[in-house]
């Protein structure tokens, strides 16, 4: 147990932690919900039946409890080695991972703004952990930092320039963590360094952003000021008509309701009416469901649209890659994309895209295909226990 080092994901009502062993592998993880409600529960691993906790148990006390748990099954000793937390939103100011001090602390409150649902629940969580383990180094890991190498022209919108000047209003991206990681893995499977390899990385979970990779640098991302610009996504709507806005306050739709439906009642839940998660979508769409066929073309059509859109910004393709549950595992997702992207060039191999690229370390392109397109399992959470182990010098 010597060495263990502790993931720490805040929600606005969840907590998910997650530890690991001094090799990265997964020892256990562990998700708190419905908190600072009077239904608030945890659960350990795929557990069926949850735990209760004290109605409106908060953050803090959910972490406590975790932790506690995990120590008496003997999960984890008395402290971790290190803690690495996964921060959404690091501004302009975080390019890399940190170790966090005072000074890191208030930086990272200094981009709330930027994100008012996630990055004061990620700051209670560093809170919540310092008191707990006082003398234990905490690692502050952005979903942004990957993204802050995007050249002027893919980060500015074309709005009046004091918007961006006085407030920030720039693409950021997000997800960073995870393309990242899609680099380093696609690097190892090409067997080429990350420094001269280009990708495009489609990570499509339940939220879902895409990103053009040029030699190791995020080059361009559909997701912007927020994580809800670019792609379809389970419950976000991805791109809309900024017009939208106008109208639909002329009919009496406030910017509030609008904001929780875009956000909430979108994506694939709202064109299908039915669920946001893309297994049902495929198995309602078999049974010839429309609505569900429906919010399927619209996820691709809209993917297609992008991959393309993000080789604007390469002079070289090396693979294009999916991830996240979605990209990973829905073989009818992946087919119905690369079919739209046949006058580029990509082209699929059935019978491998079938089984997930299982036999062919991920590869799902046929050899008509111009572009190698591979399929990799992300880990987040294992790359900011990765990053938590280093700043922390453990390694
Ligand atoms: P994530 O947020 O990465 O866990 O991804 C969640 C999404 O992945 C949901 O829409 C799931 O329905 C989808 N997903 C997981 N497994 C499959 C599968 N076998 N086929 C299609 N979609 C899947």
């Amino acid at each position: 147990m010597e060495n263990t080092l502790l993931v720490v994901n805040c929600g606005s009502s969840s907590l998910k932690i997650a530890l690991f062993d001094k090799d990265r592998q997964k020892i256990a993880s562990m998700l708190a919900g419905r908190l600072n409600t009077p239904n608030a529960r945890f659960r350990i691993g795929k557990q069926r039946d949850a735990t209760k906790l004290p109605p409106n148990t908060t953050h803090k006390e959910a972490l406590a409890v975790l932790m506690d748990t995990a120590q008496k099954k003997g999960l984890m000793p008395k402290q971790p080695a290190a803690i690495g937390h996964r921060i959404v939103h690091g501004g302009e100011t975080f390019r890399e991972a940190v170790l966090i001090n005072d000074e890191v602390l208030a930086a990272i409150q200094a981009c709330n703004l930027l994100a008012p649902l996630h990055n004061p629940v990620n700051v209670e969580g560093i809170m919540a952990t310092r008191e707990l383990f006082p003398l234990v180094p905490q690692v502050a890991v952005f979903d942004t930092a990957f993204h802050q190498t995007l050249p002027e022209h893919a980060f500015h919108y074309a709005l009046p320039q004091n918007y961006y000047r006085d407030w920030g209003v720039r693409r950021y991206g997000f997800h960073g963590t995870s393309h990242a990681y899609m680099l380093q893995q696609a690097a190892l499977r090409l067997e080429q360094s990350t420094a001269v390899t280009s990708i495009i990385s489609a990570h499509l979970g339940n939220g879902c952003s895409i990103t053009a990779i040029r030699d190791g640098k995020s080059v361009d991302t559909s997701m912007g000021l927020t994580p809800l610009e670019g792609l379809v996504m389970g419950t976000r709507s991805g791109d809309v008509d900024p017009g939208l806005f106008d109208y639909l306050q002329s009919k009496g739709v406030s910017a509030e309701q609008l904001h929780n439906e875009l956000n909430h009642s979108s994506g694939l839940l709202g064109l299908s009416g039915q669920t946001n998660d893309m297994r049902t979508l495929s198995d309602l769409a078999d049974q010839g469901d429309p609505s569900a066929q429906l919010a399927i073309d619209v996820f691709c059509f809209r993917l297609a649209k992008y991959v393309a859109a993000m080789m604007v910004s390469l002079n070289r393709l090396d693979a294009l890659v999916f991830t996240g549950g979605i990209g990973q595992n829905s073989a009818r997702v992946r087919q119905q994309t690369v079919n739209q992207l046949g006058l580029l060039g990509f082209a699929i191999d059935q019978h491998n895209n079938d089984d997930n690229g299982l036999n062919r370390g991920g590869r799902i392109d046929c050899k008509e295909s111009r572009f190698p397109i591979l399929v990799i399992a992300t880990d987040e959470e294992r790359v900011i226990a990765g990053e938590a182990a280093r700043l922390a010098e453990l390694n």
